[in-house]
C-alpha cells in the first residue's frame, strides 16, 4: 500500500537487514536515500533496482513537497539512510512530520541500529539510557551541553568521527568525573570491530596517544551511581531494609 516506509540498513555488516526490509525495497514505488551511490551498492548486492531520489540535509526542503505530491498519487516510498536507521542523527524527522500531518500512512521498518549494538555489548546498564547524539564541535558548546547531561539516571549514548573521540572523551572525563564507567564501540558488525571499556579516566588516557582512531565509533557512559540495581537486587535490598527497620504493627 501507498505510505512512506522507514528502511533500517546495515551498520556496517551487509547481512544485517531484515527480510521485510528487502521485501520492502524491491516494492517500493520510489526509494528515497542520502547518497545514491552507497544505496545502490546495497540494492544491487541484493539483486534490486529501483527507482532512487535523494533526500538529504541540503535538498530536503525542496524534496519534501516532491515526495508528498508522490504519497497523494498513492505511491509507496522507502526512506533510507546511508547506515543503520534513518531519523537516528540522519535525516527524516521533518519529512514524517510533513506525511503524517497530511494523513499519510508512516510505517517502520526496523534494523540495524548503532545504539543498541553498542549498548548492549558495553557492560553498562541498559535498564535506562539516553541517546545524546552528536555533541557540540566546539568546545564551549560541548562542556555545557555534557554537564546538562550529567544527572542524568541512565547510560549515556553518543555519536562521534573518530578525529574528535580523544578530545571529547577528554572532555567527558573532565566534566562527569574520570571514575565513570565507560566503553567505546569501534566499527559494530565490521571487520575490525572492538570494544573497549574501562572508566572515562582510563579510555582518554588511551586516546591521548591514539588521537586518529579508525572508523566509526559509539562512546557510552555509565550513569552516575556506582550501578542500578536489577530487579531481583531491588527485593534483596528491600527484604534487608525490613529485617533492619522492622515495620511496627499499629
Ligand atoms: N542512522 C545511523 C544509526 O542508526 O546508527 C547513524 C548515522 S550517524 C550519521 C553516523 C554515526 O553513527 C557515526 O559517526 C558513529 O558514531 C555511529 N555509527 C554508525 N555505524 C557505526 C558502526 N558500524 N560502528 C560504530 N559506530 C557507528
Amino acid at each position: 500500500p501507498g505510505g512512506l516506509y522507514i528502511v533500517s540498513t546495515p551498520i556496517g555488516n551487509l547481512r544485517d537487514i531484515t527480510i521485510r526490509a528487502l521485501q520492502t525495497l524491491a516494492a517500493a514505488d520510489i526509494i528515497a536515500c542520502e547518497d545514491t551511490r552507497t544505496t545502490r551498492v546495497l540494492l544491487r548486492h541484493y539483486g534490486l533496482s529501483g527507482q532512487l531520489i535523494a533526500y538529504h540535509e541540503h535538498n530536503a526542503a525542496e524534496q519534501r513537497p516532491r515526495i508528498l505530491e508522490a504519497l497523494d498519487t498513492g505511491r509507496s516510498l522507502a526512506l533510507v539512510s546511508d547506515a543503520g536507521t534513518p531519523l537516528i542523527s540522519d535525516p527524516g524527522y521533518r519529512l514524517v512530520a510533513d506525511v503524517t500531518a497530511a494523513g499519510h500512512l508512516v510505517v517502520p521498518i526496523p534494523g540495524a541500529s548503532a545504539i543498541l549494538a553498542g549498548l548492549v555489548a558495553a557492560a553498562l546498564p541498559t535498564d535506562a539510557f539516553f541517546f545524546a547524539g552528536f555533541l557540540p564541535t566546539r568546545t564551549v558548546g560541548r562542556k555545557k551541553r555534557i554537564a546538562a547531561l550529567a544527572a542524568i539516571p541512565g547510560t549515556l549514548v553518543f555519536y562521534e568521527s573518530p578525529h574528535r573521540t580523544a578530545e571529547t572523551l577528554a572532555d567527558l572525563a573532565e566534566t562527569l568525573g574520570p571514575e565513570r564507567p565507560a566503553t567505546m564501540a569501534r566499527e559494530l558488525t565490521k571487520t575490525f570491530e572492538t570494544h573497549r571499556r574501562g572508566t572515562l579516566g582510563s579510555l582518554a588516557a588511551e586516546l591521548a596517544d591514539e588521537p586518529d582512531p579508525k572508523g566509526e565509533i559509539v562512546i557510552m557512559v555509565g550513569p552516575p551511581e556506582a550501578g542500578v540495581a536489577e530487579p531481583g537486587d531491588v527485593d534483596a535490598l528491600l527484604l534487608r531494609l525490613l529485617a533492619d527497620h522492622p515495620v511496627k504493627e499499629a
